[in-house]
């Protein structure tokens, strides 16, 4: 029995699995991955062109992988405003900025119109400093912002970020106050539910093991074939095994602990419970409250894949749910009693800057991908969505052109380069940090180390 998360788990038996591919299946387009990049693609797709028949191929179930498993936290883009201006100029880096957060309104459209209870709650996205190091680290993000005339950011008052966070050890911080917090199981199960009723046809614990990249595509499964006219490949860290696709990503573990439930010490200790929260490190901490008074800690960047091998250390891992045990217990010194009743891991798509790649992947422009997502995919997602659809439509709309196709791929070493040098990063990351959140000075080689470590969701001062 796979390991599953709390999230998963709480969905358990919502719906019977899909039946597997067996023998021969065609589609008009055939969507790989069976997440949110997926469901949003193929929702977007019977949106646009009812009669189009769209096929999802699943390895697992719907939500099996990072979008049953996430944090649950639904951001905008704004921490990458300056990454964007860099990259698209100041003009588009806002259009895409504000759609990112027009994407976040959706998400809690589509829940109020399809009865999806996802537990959509838009408390904010509070950016915190836990240590001397990590102070001001959002600085160069509301000067940019500042300079455009734009203001999603908000300075809190330092004794205001530790009473809503409900720990001193947030010692300042920023709000964005578009972002919200879901259940994300939830989400996805809901949104395959749609899919469903939309007609989308969805083959689950069916893996792909090959696709042509000539039309018609043939994409061999385990015990069938599906041939179609176009292809999209939304299957986030699994896409590192794409011979084309995989110097574009590194995986990298995302580790979550829960809490048993605890609401009467919550409101005991003031943490505001609709919130987002993060710090500012590197392997970033990130916390919320669950619907039932649960805390869920997680921590980013513990472990990376070799290339796309994506193994079972990937569902669950005790080391390092012991280390993000120990992180939560520092930042929540008076909840040292409360018992951990859940743990569980998932791959993150991490690519250089941390903003996704979307393109063709064949010179017919019959296969579409969109990965890359780097741990803040949930919101962004939609706009995945409807890309991928107006890509794979030839449609030559607002999505269609939309600055984020098309950027350039190979940017990561070989796998074997890659594997080693992001394990030395990585060390030198998480020793940095481990001395700095306990206000020592790191080791001059860890600081030169990890100034190699890709960028975070966040453009850091
Ligand atoms: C622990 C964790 C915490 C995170 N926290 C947050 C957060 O709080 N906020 C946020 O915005 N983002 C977060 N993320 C990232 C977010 O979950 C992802 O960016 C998002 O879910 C990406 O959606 P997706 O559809 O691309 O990926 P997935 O949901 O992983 O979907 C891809 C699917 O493809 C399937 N697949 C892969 N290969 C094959 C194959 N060969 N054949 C058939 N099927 C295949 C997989 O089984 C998987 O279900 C987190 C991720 C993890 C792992």
């Amino acid at each position: 029995m796979k390991h599953r998360s709390y999230w998963l788990e709480q969905c358990a038996g919502d719906a019977a699995d899909e039946p597997p591919l067996e023998g021969a299946a065609r589609a008009d387009v055939a969507i790989l991955g069976g997440g949110y990049v997926g469901l949003w693609t193929a929702l977007r797709i019977k949106e646009l062109e009812p009669a189009c028949d769209v096929a999802v191929i699943e390895q697992d179930i719907c939500g099996g992988g990072a979008s049953g498993r996430n944090g649950g936290f639904v951001l905008s883009w704004w921490p990458k405003l300056a990454s964007l201006a860099k990259l698209f100029g100041v003009e588009e880096a806002m259009r895409i900025c504000r759609g990112s957060e027009a994407a976040i309104d959706e998400i809690a459209g589509f829940c109020a119109k399809h009865a999806v209870d996802a537990d959509f709650r838009r408390g904010g996205w509070l950016w915190t400093a836990t240590s001397s190091a990590q102070m001001g680290a959002w600085e160069s993000v509301l000067r940019i912002s500042e300079k455009m005339g734009v203001e999603p950011f908000r300075r809190i008052e330092p004794e205001e970020v530790g009473r809503r966070t409900g720990s001193k050890a947030h010692r300042a911080g920023v709000l964005e106050a578009s972002a919200a917090v879901v259940q994300p199981a939830a989400l996805v199960r809901g949104m395959r539910r749609v899919a469903l009723a939309k007609g989308i046809r969805i083959y689950e614990n069916t893996r792909a093991l090959a696709f042509t990249r000539r039309s018609p595509i043939a994409i061999r499964t385990e015990r069938g074939t599906l041939t179609a006219g176009k292809l999209v490949i939304a299957s986030n860290g699994w896409a590192a095994s794409i011979r084309e696709l995989s110097r574009s990503i590194a995986v990298i573990s995302s580790d979550i602990v829960v809490t048993a439930p605890i609401p009467e010490r919550l409101e005991q200790i003031g943490w505001h419970r609709d919130l987002a929260i993060t710090d500012s490190q590197t392997m970033v901490d990130y916390y919320r409250v669950t619907r039932e008074g649960r805390i869920a800690f997680g921590k980013g960047g513990w472990t990376i894949a070799y290339g796309g091998r994506i193994g079972a250390n990937f569902d669950r891992h005790a080391g390092r749910a012991a280390e993000v045990t120990a992180d939560f217990r520092r930042y929540y010194p008076m909840l040292g009693d409360v018992p951990i009743t859940h743990d569980w891991s998932g791959p993150i798509d991490r690519t250089p800057d941390s903003l996704p790649l979307l393109g063709y992947l064949n010179r017919e422009k019959t296969i579409a991908y969109g990965i890359g997502w780097s741990g803040n995919g949930v919101g962004p997602s939609v706009i995945g969505g409807k890309v991928l659809a107006s890509l794979v439509l030839e449609r030559s709309d607002e999505w269609g052109g939309h600055a984020l196709i098309g950027r350039p791929l190979h940017n990561f070493p070989a796998a074997s380069i890659r594997y080693v040098g992001a394990h030395i990063v990585r060390s030198a990351v998480a020793a940095k940090e481990r001395a700095e959140i306990w206000e020592r000075k790191p080791s001059w080689w860890s600081v030169q180390l990890a100034k190699l470590a890709p960028a975070g969701l966040e453009d850091k001062s």
